[in-house]
Protein backbone atom coordinates (compact mmCIF):
# COMPACT_ATOMS: atom_id res chain seq x y z
CA UNK A 1 0.00 0.00 0.00
CA UNK A 2 1.12 3.40 -0.96
CA UNK A 3 1.33 6.55 1.16
CA UNK A 4 1.95 9.37 -1.60
CA UNK A 5 4.18 7.29 -3.34
CA UNK A 6 5.93 6.15 -0.02
CA UNK A 7 5.76 2.49 0.83
CA UNK A 8 3.83 1.51 3.41
CA UNK A 9 4.15 2.38 7.42
CA UNK A 10 4.61 -1.36 7.86
CA UNK A 11 7.06 -1.99 4.85
CA UNK A 12 9.10 0.96 5.93
CA UNK A 13 9.61 -0.08 10.05
CA UNK A 14 10.20 -3.26 8.53
CA UNK A 15 13.67 -2.07 6.77
CA UNK A 16 15.27 -2.37 10.17
CA UNK A 17 13.89 -6.10 10.56
CA UNK A 18 15.48 -7.12 7.05
CA UNK A 19 18.40 -5.70 8.15
CA UNK A 20 18.94 -6.96 11.04
CA UNK A 21 18.04 -10.47 9.78
CA UNK A 22 20.46 -9.88 7.19
CA UNK A 23 23.33 -9.11 9.32
CA UNK A 24 22.20 -12.36 12.12
CA UNK A 25 22.26 -14.29 8.46
CA UNK A 26 18.36 -15.41 9.88
CA UNK A 27 17.69 -18.87 9.01
CA UNK A 28 14.99 -18.05 5.82
CA UNK A 29 12.01 -19.94 6.83
CA UNK A 30 12.05 -18.19 10.46
CA UNK A 31 12.61 -15.28 8.74
CA UNK A 32 9.30 -15.67 6.59
CA UNK A 33 7.52 -16.63 10.05
CA UNK A 34 8.38 -13.27 11.41
CA UNK A 35 7.57 -11.08 8.27
CA UNK A 36 3.87 -11.26 8.40
CA UNK A 37 2.09 -11.72 11.71
CA UNK A 38 0.30 -14.56 12.33
CA UNK A 39 -3.34 -13.53 12.43
CA UNK A 40 -4.68 -9.87 11.34
CA UNK A 41 -8.54 -9.61 12.71
CA UNK A 42 -10.54 -6.55 11.54
CA UNK A 43 -13.92 -6.78 12.44
CA UNK A 44 -17.21 -4.39 13.44
CA UNK A 45 -18.53 -3.26 16.85
CA UNK A 46 -22.47 -1.68 16.65
CA UNK A 47 -23.68 0.14 19.55
CA UNK A 48 -26.39 2.51 20.27
CA UNK A 49 -25.83 6.18 20.39
CA UNK A 50 -27.18 8.84 22.55
CA UNK A 51 -29.08 11.71 21.30
CA UNK A 52 -26.82 15.00 21.19
CA UNK A 53 -27.05 18.35 21.16
CA UNK A 54 -24.39 19.57 18.27
CA UNK A 55 -23.46 23.10 18.46
CA UNK A 56 -24.67 25.28 15.47
CA UNK A 57 -22.14 26.66 13.17
CA UNK A 58 -22.36 30.86 13.20
CA UNK A 59 -23.61 31.11 9.66
CA UNK A 60 -26.39 28.78 10.88
CA UNK A 61 -27.65 30.78 13.55
CA UNK A 62 -29.42 34.24 12.24
CA UNK A 63 -32.61 32.27 11.64
CA UNK A 64 -32.85 31.27 15.27
CA UNK A 65 -32.11 34.51 17.08
CA UNK A 66 -35.59 35.14 18.32
CA UNK A 67 -35.59 31.68 19.34
CA UNK A 68 -36.82 31.70 22.65
CA UNK A 69 -34.56 29.96 25.27
CA UNK A 70 -34.90 26.78 26.77
CA UNK A 71 -34.53 26.16 30.43
CA UNK A 72 -32.99 22.89 31.15
CA UNK A 73 -33.38 22.36 34.94
CA UNK A 74 -31.07 19.45 35.12
CA UNK A 75 -27.70 21.14 34.00
CA UNK A 76 -25.71 18.12 34.80
CA UNK A 77 -28.19 15.47 32.51
CA UNK A 78 -26.43 17.44 29.41
CA UNK A 79 -22.89 15.59 28.75
CA UNK A 80 -20.50 17.87 27.32
CA UNK A 81 -17.72 15.96 24.92
CA UNK A 82 -14.71 17.70 23.56
CA UNK A 83 -15.93 18.41 19.95
CA UNK A 84 -18.23 20.93 21.59
CA UNK A 85 -21.78 19.02 21.68
CA UNK A 86 -23.54 17.60 24.87
CA UNK A 87 -24.96 14.05 25.28
CA UNK A 88 -28.59 14.52 26.01
CA UNK A 89 -29.63 12.61 28.94
CA UNK A 90 -33.18 11.81 28.91
CA UNK A 91 -33.81 13.27 32.86
CA UNK A 92 -32.47 16.86 31.12
CA UNK A 93 -35.57 16.87 29.77
CA UNK A 94 -37.84 15.77 32.74
CA UNK A 95 -38.17 19.55 34.16
CA UNK A 96 -37.16 21.36 31.35
CA UNK A 97 -39.06 23.98 29.41
CA UNK A 98 -38.05 23.77 25.74
CA UNK A 99 -38.75 25.60 22.62
CA UNK A 100 -37.66 24.08 19.42
CA UNK A 101 -37.37 25.20 16.07
CA UNK A 102 -36.95 22.92 13.33
CA UNK A 103 -34.81 20.70 15.79
CA UNK A 104 -32.86 23.91 17.33
CA UNK A 105 -33.01 25.38 20.71
CA UNK A 106 -31.28 28.05 22.44
CA UNK A 107 -29.76 27.16 25.88
CA UNK A 108 -28.62 30.20 27.50
CA UNK A 109 -25.14 30.71 28.68
CA UNK A 110 -24.13 27.31 26.22
CA UNK A 111 -25.46 28.65 22.72
CA UNK A 112 -27.67 27.06 20.06
CA UNK A 113 -27.80 23.39 19.83
CA UNK A 114 -29.74 21.00 16.85
CA UNK A 115 -30.87 17.83 18.37
CA UNK A 116 -29.30 15.11 16.35
CA UNK A 117 -30.75 11.52 16.99
CA UNK A 118 -28.51 8.53 18.59
CA UNK A 119 -29.14 5.82 17.08
CA UNK A 120 -27.10 2.39 15.55
CA UNK A 121 -23.44 3.21 14.54
CA UNK A 122 -20.87 0.97 13.41
CA UNK A 123 -16.89 0.88 14.24
CA UNK A 124 -14.46 -0.55 12.63
CA UNK A 125 -12.11 -2.90 14.89
CA UNK A 126 -8.79 -4.73 14.65
CA UNK A 127 -6.61 -7.06 16.75
CA UNK A 128 -3.73 -8.34 15.36
CA UNK A 129 -1.43 -10.86 16.57
CA UNK A 130 1.92 -10.91 15.46
CA UNK A 131 3.91 -13.50 17.21
CA UNK A 132 3.65 -16.12 19.77
CA UNK A 133 6.86 -18.00 20.09
CA UNK A 134 8.22 -16.54 23.33
CA UNK A 135 4.80 -16.15 25.11
CA UNK A 136 0.88 -14.96 24.38
CA UNK A 137 0.06 -12.19 22.14
CA UNK A 138 0.59 -8.53 24.17
CA UNK A 139 -0.39 -5.02 23.23
CA UNK A 140 -2.19 -2.11 23.88
CA UNK A 141 -5.75 -0.92 22.62
CA UNK A 142 -5.68 2.03 21.00
CA UNK A 143 -8.84 4.43 20.33
CA UNK A 144 -8.34 6.91 17.98
CA UNK A 145 -9.70 8.21 14.67
CA UNK A 146 -7.01 7.62 12.42
CA UNK A 147 -6.09 4.12 12.34
CA UNK A 148 -5.54 1.08 9.84
CA UNK A 149 -4.38 -2.13 9.42
CA UNK A 150 -1.20 -1.01 7.90
CA UNK A 151 -0.37 0.77 11.40
CA UNK A 152 -1.51 -2.26 13.71
CA UNK A 153 0.28 -4.14 11.72
CA UNK A 154 3.45 -2.15 12.62
CA UNK A 155 2.38 -1.81 15.86
CA UNK A 156 2.20 -5.32 16.52
CA UNK A 157 5.40 -6.43 15.33
CA UNK A 158 7.01 -3.68 17.16
CA UNK A 159 5.60 -5.66 20.44
CA UNK A 160 7.04 -8.91 19.16
CA UNK A 161 10.58 -7.23 19.35
CA UNK A 162 10.03 -5.03 22.29
CA UNK A 163 8.90 -7.98 24.64
CA UNK A 164 11.75 -10.05 23.59
CA UNK A 165 13.90 -7.03 23.81
CA UNK A 166 12.16 -6.75 27.58
CA UNK A 167 13.12 -10.36 28.02
CA UNK A 168 9.62 -10.66 29.16
CA UNK A 169 7.77 -14.00 28.39
CA UNK A 170 5.50 -12.74 25.83
CA UNK A 171 4.87 -12.57 21.83
CA UNK A 172 3.16 -9.29 20.32
CA UNK A 173 -0.02 -8.02 19.60
CA UNK A 174 -2.27 -4.40 19.03
CA UNK A 175 -5.53 -3.81 18.34
CA UNK A 176 -7.85 -0.83 19.15
CA UNK A 177 -11.17 0.54 17.41
CA UNK A 178 -11.09 3.56 14.71
CA UNK A 179 -13.33 6.44 16.58
CA UNK A 180 -12.22 9.62 18.19
CA UNK A 181 -13.35 8.71 21.50
CA UNK A 182 -13.31 12.28 22.92
CA UNK A 183 -16.61 12.59 20.47
CA UNK A 184 -18.25 9.97 22.78
CA UNK A 185 -19.78 9.90 26.32
CA UNK A 186 -18.43 7.43 29.03
CA UNK A 187 -21.55 5.29 28.42
CA UNK A 188 -20.77 4.88 24.79
CA UNK A 189 -17.65 4.46 25.19
CA UNK A 190 -18.46 1.68 27.76
CA UNK A 191 -20.82 -0.27 24.91
CA UNK A 192 -18.05 0.41 22.43
CA UNK A 193 -15.50 -1.08 24.83
CA UNK A 194 -17.84 -3.93 25.82
CA UNK A 195 -19.12 -5.20 22.42
CA UNK A 196 -15.49 -5.37 21.34
CA UNK A 197 -14.27 -7.35 23.67
CA UNK A 198 -17.51 -9.74 22.92
CA UNK A 199 -16.50 -10.16 19.57
CA UNK A 200 -12.79 -10.60 20.69
CA UNK A 201 -13.15 -13.03 23.61
CA UNK A 202 -11.95 -16.38 22.10
CA UNK A 203 -8.96 -14.46 21.34
CA UNK A 204 -7.71 -13.19 24.63
CA UNK A 205 -7.05 -14.74 27.46
CA UNK A 206 -4.21 -14.33 30.13
CA UNK A 207 -2.13 -17.50 28.28
CA UNK A 208 -3.11 -16.36 24.85
CA UNK A 209 -3.36 -12.50 24.09
CA UNK A 210 -3.35 -10.09 26.79
CA UNK A 211 -4.46 -6.54 25.43
CA UNK A 212 -3.05 -3.07 27.88
CA UNK A 213 -4.15 0.56 27.72
CA UNK A 214 -2.33 2.78 24.68
CA UNK A 215 -3.43 6.28 23.01
CA UNK A 216 -7.22 6.60 23.73
CA UNK A 217 -7.41 3.77 26.68
CA UNK A 218 -6.60 3.93 30.50
CA UNK A 219 -7.05 2.03 33.47
CA UNK A 220 -10.80 2.46 33.29
CA UNK A 221 -11.12 1.26 29.47
CA UNK A 222 -8.82 -2.20 31.03
CA UNK A 223 -11.44 -2.33 34.05
CA UNK A 224 -14.26 -2.57 31.63
CA UNK A 225 -12.81 -4.93 29.44
CA UNK A 226 -11.63 -7.51 32.41
CA UNK A 227 -15.23 -7.08 33.82
CA UNK A 228 -16.92 -8.21 30.24
CA UNK A 229 -14.11 -10.97 29.70
CA UNK A 230 -14.24 -12.64 32.96
CA UNK A 231 -18.31 -12.46 33.11
CA UNK A 232 -19.95 -15.19 34.19
CA UNK A 233 -16.79 -17.38 34.40
CA UNK A 234 -16.56 -20.21 36.81
CA UNK A 235 -12.95 -19.18 37.72
CA UNK A 236 -12.96 -15.42 37.07
CA UNK A 237 -10.44 -14.10 39.84
CA UNK A 238 -7.92 -16.31 38.42
CA UNK A 239 -8.23 -14.78 34.91
CA UNK A 240 -7.55 -10.72 36.25
CA UNK A 241 -4.32 -11.06 33.95
CA UNK A 242 -6.10 -11.16 30.77
CA UNK A 243 -5.33 -7.60 30.43
CA UNK A 244 -2.81 -5.34 31.95
CA UNK A 245 -2.53 -1.50 33.36
CA UNK A 246 -5.73 -2.03 35.40
CA UNK A 247 -6.27 0.26 38.60
CA UNK A 248 -3.98 -1.12 41.64
CA UNK A 249 -7.54 -1.50 43.26
CA UNK A 250 -8.46 -3.76 41.31
CA UNK A 251 -5.82 -6.38 40.50
CA UNK A 252 -3.37 -3.39 38.68
CA UNK A 253 -0.12 -3.21 40.08
CA UNK A 254 2.39 -0.30 41.39
CA UNK A 255 4.12 1.79 39.60
CA UNK A 256 2.35 0.54 36.31
CA UNK A 257 0.89 3.89 35.11
CA UNK A 258 3.91 5.78 34.95
CA UNK A 259 5.87 2.50 34.03
CA UNK A 260 6.67 3.41 30.96
CA UNK A 261 7.68 7.14 31.73
CA UNK A 262 9.89 5.46 34.16
CA UNK A 263 11.70 3.33 31.68
CA UNK A 264 12.33 6.60 29.26
CA UNK A 265 14.27 7.80 32.47
CA UNK A 266 16.01 4.83 33.39
CA UNK A 267 17.48 5.03 29.79
CA UNK A 268 18.09 8.63 29.62
CA UNK A 269 20.43 8.43 33.09
CA UNK A 270 22.01 5.53 31.17
CA UNK A 271 22.76 7.51 28.24
CA UNK A 272 23.58 10.68 30.27
CA UNK A 273 26.05 8.79 32.84
CA UNK A 274 27.86 7.79 29.99
CA UNK A 275 28.10 11.61 28.44
CA UNK A 276 28.54 13.11 31.56
CA UNK A 277 25.34 14.91 31.39
CA UNK A 278 23.90 15.89 34.94
CA UNK A 279 20.06 15.57 34.32
CA UNK A 280 19.75 18.48 37.19
CA UNK A 281 19.41 21.62 34.92
CA UNK A 282 19.25 19.62 31.77
CA UNK A 283 16.51 21.29 29.12
CA UNK A 284 13.78 18.97 27.97
CA UNK A 285 11.42 19.26 25.43
CA UNK A 286 8.01 16.86 25.28
CA UNK A 287 6.00 15.78 22.41
CA UNK A 288 2.37 14.42 23.77
CA UNK A 289 1.08 14.62 27.75
CA UNK A 290 -0.98 11.84 27.85
CA UNK A 291 0.40 8.15 29.92
CA UNK A 292 3.68 8.50 28.60
CA UNK A 293 4.75 12.27 28.37
CA UNK A 294 3.17 13.58 31.79
CA UNK A 295 4.64 10.40 33.39
CA UNK A 296 8.17 10.94 32.04
CA UNK A 297 8.07 14.71 32.61
CA UNK A 298 7.32 14.61 36.05
CA UNK A 299 10.11 12.20 36.98
CA UNK A 300 12.41 13.69 34.72
CA UNK A 301 11.34 17.01 36.34
CA UNK A 302 11.77 15.53 40.05
CA UNK A 303 15.34 15.11 39.10
CA UNK A 304 16.19 18.28 38.87
CA UNK A 305 15.42 18.73 34.97
CA UNK A 306 13.61 21.55 33.53
CA UNK A 307 10.67 21.02 31.12
CA UNK A 308 11.55 23.92 28.73
CA UNK A 309 8.20 23.37 26.17
CA UNK A 310 5.04 20.67 25.40
CA UNK A 311 3.50 20.02 22.93
CA UNK A 312 0.12 18.13 22.36
CA UNK A 313 -2.83 17.31 19.63
CA UNK A 314 -4.33 21.14 20.64
CA UNK A 315 -0.91 23.52 21.37
CA UNK A 316 1.81 24.08 22.72
CA UNK A 317 3.48 25.47 25.99
CA UNK A 318 6.78 27.07 26.75
CA UNK A 319 8.83 28.26 29.67
CA UNK A 320 12.05 28.97 29.60
CA UNK A 321 13.32 28.73 32.83
CA UNK A 322 10.82 25.48 33.09
CA UNK A 323 7.22 24.86 33.42
CA UNK A 324 5.86 23.65 36.73
CA UNK A 325 5.18 19.99 35.74
CA UNK A 326 2.86 19.58 38.61
CA UNK A 327 0.71 22.40 38.10
CA UNK A 328 0.86 21.39 34.40
CA UNK A 329 -0.37 17.70 35.61
CA UNK A 330 -3.20 18.93 36.97
CA UNK A 331 -4.15 21.13 34.58
CA UNK A 332 -4.16 18.70 31.84
CA UNK A 333 -5.32 15.58 33.97
CA UNK A 334 -7.19 16.68 37.14
CA UNK A 335 -9.54 19.31 35.74
CA UNK A 336 -12.32 17.76 34.47
CA UNK A 337 -13.39 21.16 32.78
CA UNK A 338 -10.25 20.40 30.21
CA UNK A 339 -12.60 17.90 28.18
CA UNK A 340 -9.63 17.49 25.78
CA UNK A 341 -6.67 17.18 28.09
CA UNK A 342 -4.48 19.56 26.46
CA UNK A 343 -1.83 22.06 27.85
CA UNK A 344 -3.50 24.70 25.61
CA UNK A 345 -4.34 27.80 27.57
CA UNK A 346 -2.17 26.22 30.49
CA UNK A 347 -1.40 29.98 32.54
CA UNK A 348 2.01 29.09 33.30
CA UNK A 349 3.43 29.46 30.21
CA UNK A 350 3.32 30.94 26.99
CA UNK A 351 1.76 29.41 23.65
CA UNK A 352 3.85 28.88 20.75
CA UNK A 353 3.68 27.48 17.29
CA UNK A 354 4.06 23.64 16.66
CA UNK A 355 6.81 24.72 14.33
CA UNK A 356 8.66 26.52 17.00
CA UNK A 357 8.69 23.96 19.70
CA UNK A 358 10.67 21.92 17.49
CA UNK A 359 13.24 24.68 17.35
CA UNK A 360 13.19 25.02 21.25
CA UNK A 361 16.85 25.10 22.57
CA UNK A 362 17.24 21.84 24.47
CA UNK A 363 19.37 18.40 25.77
CA UNK A 364 16.59 16.00 25.28
CA UNK A 365 13.94 15.73 23.14
CA UNK A 366 10.91 13.23 23.71
CA UNK A 367 8.51 12.29 21.94
CA UNK A 368 5.78 10.67 23.52
CA UNK A 369 2.71 11.29 21.04
CA UNK A 370 1.69 9.28 17.54
CA UNK A 371 4.11 7.75 15.04
CA UNK A 372 5.94 10.08 12.34
CA UNK A 373 6.02 13.30 14.00
CA UNK A 374 9.51 13.37 13.45
CA UNK A 375 10.42 13.55 10.03
CA UNK A 376 13.49 15.06 7.81
CA UNK A 377 12.26 18.73 8.39
CA UNK A 378 11.49 18.22 12.01
CA UNK A 379 14.52 16.47 12.44
CA UNK A 380 16.69 19.06 10.82
CA UNK A 381 14.58 21.69 13.05
CA UNK A 382 15.68 20.27 16.70
CA UNK A 383 18.48 21.47 18.72
CA UNK A 384 18.89 18.89 21.09
CA UNK A 385 21.73 16.11 21.67
CA UNK A 386 19.23 12.87 22.32
CA UNK A 387 15.89 11.57 20.91
CA UNK A 388 14.17 9.51 23.33
CA UNK A 389 11.17 7.95 21.97
CA UNK A 390 8.79 7.29 23.67
CA UNK A 391 6.32 7.23 20.90
CA UNK A 392 6.52 4.12 18.93
CA UNK A 393 7.69 4.66 15.71
CA UNK A 394 8.25 8.76 16.38
CA UNK A 395 10.81 9.16 13.81
CA UNK A 396 10.94 8.70 9.67
CA UNK A 397 13.52 6.98 7.91
CA UNK A 398 14.20 10.65 6.56
CA UNK A 399 14.24 11.69 10.00
CA UNK A 400 16.81 9.43 11.51
CA UNK A 401 19.26 9.99 8.41
CA UNK A 402 19.00 13.63 9.41
CA UNK A 403 19.27 12.99 13.25
CA UNK A 404 22.77 10.62 12.03
CA UNK A 405 23.99 12.72 9.98
CA UNK A 406 23.61 15.64 12.40
CA UNK A 407 24.87 13.85 15.23
CA UNK A 408 21.87 13.56 17.51
CA UNK A 409 21.40 10.29 19.20
CA UNK A 410 18.54 8.19 19.63
CA UNK A 411 17.34 5.78 22.39
CA UNK A 412 15.15 3.67 19.97
CA UNK A 413 11.01 3.31 20.81
CA UNK A 414 11.64 -1.02 21.36
CA UNK A 415 14.35 -0.12 24.41
CA UNK A 416 12.95 3.27 25.32
CA UNK A 417 9.41 2.72 26.36
CA UNK A 418 9.47 -0.64 26.97
CA UNK A 419 9.21 -0.13 30.88
CA UNK A 420 5.31 -0.48 30.19
CA UNK A 421 5.00 -3.79 29.22
CA UNK A 422 8.19 -4.80 31.31
CA UNK A 423 5.84 -3.78 34.58
CA UNK A 424 2.72 -5.24 32.73
CA UNK A 425 4.80 -8.51 32.80
CA UNK A 426 5.16 -7.88 36.84
CA UNK A 427 1.25 -7.17 37.02
CA UNK A 428 0.26 -10.70 34.98
CA UNK A 429 2.82 -12.47 36.96
CA UNK A 430 1.37 -10.91 40.46
CA UNK A 431 -2.23 -11.82 38.69
CA UNK A 432 -1.38 -15.18 38.39
CA UNK A 433 0.37 -15.88 41.82
CA UNK A 434 -2.33 -13.74 43.59
CA UNK A 435 0.40 -11.70 44.86
CA UNK A 436 1.10 -7.53 45.44
CA UNK A 437 4.81 -6.22 44.92
CA UNK A 438 5.17 -2.81 46.34
CA UNK A 439 6.59 0.18 44.35
CA UNK A 440 9.90 0.30 45.26
CA UNK A 441 10.04 -3.96 44.22
CA UNK A 442 8.55 -3.26 40.94
CA UNK A 443 11.02 -0.25 40.30
CA UNK A 444 13.61 -1.94 41.58
CA UNK A 445 13.13 -5.08 39.09
CA UNK A 446 12.83 -2.44 35.99
CA UNK A 447 15.46 -0.29 36.52
CA UNK A 448 17.89 -3.77 36.45
CA UNK A 449 16.09 -5.16 33.64
CA UNK A 450 15.48 -1.58 31.59
CA UNK A 451 19.54 -0.99 32.36
CA UNK A 452 20.53 -4.39 31.35
CA UNK A 453 18.75 -4.69 27.94
CA UNK A 454 20.33 -1.05 27.12
CA UNK A 455 24.16 -1.75 27.94
CA UNK A 456 23.46 -4.86 25.60
CA UNK A 457 22.21 -3.02 22.85
CA UNK A 458 24.71 -0.15 23.36
CA UNK A 459 27.62 -3.28 23.41
CA UNK A 460 26.09 -4.46 20.15
CA UNK A 461 25.86 -0.47 18.47
CA UNK A 462 29.76 0.14 19.41
CA UNK A 463 30.63 -3.88 18.53
CA UNK A 464 32.18 -3.73 22.77
CA UNK A 465 30.96 -7.63 23.44
CA UNK A 466 31.42 -7.45 27.54
CA UNK A 467 30.25 -9.08 30.71
CA UNK A 468 29.68 -7.83 33.64
CA UNK A 469 28.03 -8.69 36.76
CA UNK A 470 24.81 -7.17 35.41
CA UNK A 471 24.90 -7.98 31.83
CA UNK A 472 26.44 -10.07 28.92
CA UNK A 473 26.38 -8.84 25.48
CA UNK A 474 28.67 -11.60 24.08
CA UNK A 475 26.02 -13.39 22.60
CA UNK A 476 24.81 -10.62 20.48
CA UNK A 477 27.69 -8.45 18.56
CA UNK A 478 27.88 -9.31 14.84
CA UNK A 479 31.62 -8.65 14.29
CA UNK A 480 31.50 -4.73 12.97
CA UNK A 481 29.04 -1.53 14.75
CA UNK A 482 25.88 -0.88 14.07
CA UNK A 483 23.21 2.11 14.75
CA UNK A 484 21.60 1.61 18.01
CA UNK A 485 18.04 0.58 16.15
CA UNK A 486 19.73 -2.33 14.16
CA UNK A 487 21.61 -3.09 16.85
CA UNK A 488 18.35 -3.31 19.18
CA UNK A 489 16.37 -5.42 16.70
CA UNK A 490 19.60 -7.52 16.26
CA UNK A 491 19.13 -8.39 20.12
CA UNK A 492 14.69 -8.97 19.51
CA UNK A 493 15.86 -11.38 16.33
CA UNK A 494 18.67 -13.67 18.29
CA UNK A 495 16.10 -13.64 21.39
CA UNK A 496 13.22 -14.93 19.37
CA UNK A 497 15.22 -16.96 16.73
CA UNK A 498 16.71 -18.94 19.27
CA UNK A 499 12.99 -20.51 19.80
CA UNK A 500 12.50 -21.60 16.44
CA UNK A 501 16.00 -23.00 16.42
CA UNK A 502 15.77 -24.96 19.33
CA UNK A 503 11.58 -25.75 19.12
CA UNK A 504 11.50 -26.46 15.66
CA UNK A 505 8.25 -25.83 13.83
CA UNK A 506 5.05 -27.48 14.77
CA UNK A 507 3.80 -28.96 11.92
P1 LIG B 1 -2.41 9.09 25.54
O1 LIG B 1 -3.66 8.91 24.77
O2 LIG B 1 -2.45 9.01 27.03
O3 LIG B 1 -1.74 10.51 25.15
C1 LIG B 1 -1.46 10.86 23.83
C2 LIG B 1 -0.91 12.27 23.82
O4 LIG B 1 -0.49 12.58 22.49
C3 LIG B 1 -1.93 13.35 24.21
O5 LIG B 1 -1.28 14.35 24.96
C4 LIG B 1 -2.36 13.91 22.84
O6 LIG B 1 -2.83 15.25 22.91
C5 LIG B 1 -1.05 13.81 22.09
N1 LIG B 1 -1.25 13.84 20.64
C6 LIG B 1 -2.15 13.13 19.90
N2 LIG B 1 -2.06 13.48 18.62
C7 LIG B 1 -1.09 14.40 18.54
C8 LIG B 1 -0.54 15.14 17.47
N3 LIG B 1 -0.98 14.99 16.22
N4 LIG B 1 0.45 16.02 17.76
C9 LIG B 1 0.90 16.20 19.01
N5 LIG B 1 0.41 15.51 20.05
C10 LIG B 1 -0.56 14.63 19.81
O7 LIG B 1 -1.37 8.02 24.95
P2 LIG B 1 -0.09 7.34 25.66
O8 LIG B 1 -0.53 6.07 26.29
O9 LIG B 1 0.63 8.35 26.47
O10 LIG B 1 0.79 6.93 24.40
C11 LIG B 1 1.66 7.86 23.75
C12 LIG B 1 2.63 7.10 22.86
O11 LIG B 1 3.39 6.18 23.66
C13 LIG B 1 1.99 6.26 21.78
O12 LIG B 1 2.82 6.26 20.64
C14 LIG B 1 1.94 4.88 22.38
O13 LIG B 1 1.89 3.85 21.41
C15 LIG B 1 3.26 4.86 23.13
N6 LIG B 1 3.34 3.90 24.24
C16 LIG B 1 2.43 3.90 25.26
C17 LIG B 1 2.59 3.01 26.30
C18 LIG B 1 1.68 3.01 27.49
O14 LIG B 1 1.99 2.30 28.47
N7 LIG B 1 0.61 3.78 27.52
C19 LIG B 1 3.65 2.09 26.29
C20 LIG B 1 4.57 2.13 25.25
C21 LIG B 1 4.41 3.04 24.23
Amino acid sequence: MARNGRKSFYDEAMETFHRAAGLIRMDPRVRMELEEPDFEHIFYVTVNTRDRLVPLAPDEQPPFRDLAPSDVKAGDALEPLADGAFILHRRALLEADITMRRGVINIPGKGFFRLEKGGPRKFKAYRIQHNQVRGPYKGGIRYHKECSLDLFKTLAADMTWKTAIAEVPFGGGKGGIRFDPFAYSKEEIEAITLRYVYKLKNLMGPYLDIPAPDVGTNGEIMAIMMRQYTDGERERHALRGVVTGKDVRIGGSEGRVKATGQGIVYCIEEWAREKELELEGARVIVQGFGNVGAAAAEILSAKGARIVAVNDAHGTVHRDSGLDVRALVQYVHGDPRNLRRTVAGFPGGTAISRDDFWGVDADLCIPAALGEAIDGPVAERLRVKLVAEGANGPTTREGDAVLAARGIEVIPDVICNAGGVTVSYYEWLQNQRLERWTEAEVNGRLERAIKKNYAIIRDVARDRPARTPDHDSRPYCVGRPLDVRTAAMVLALKRIEAHYLLEGFSQ
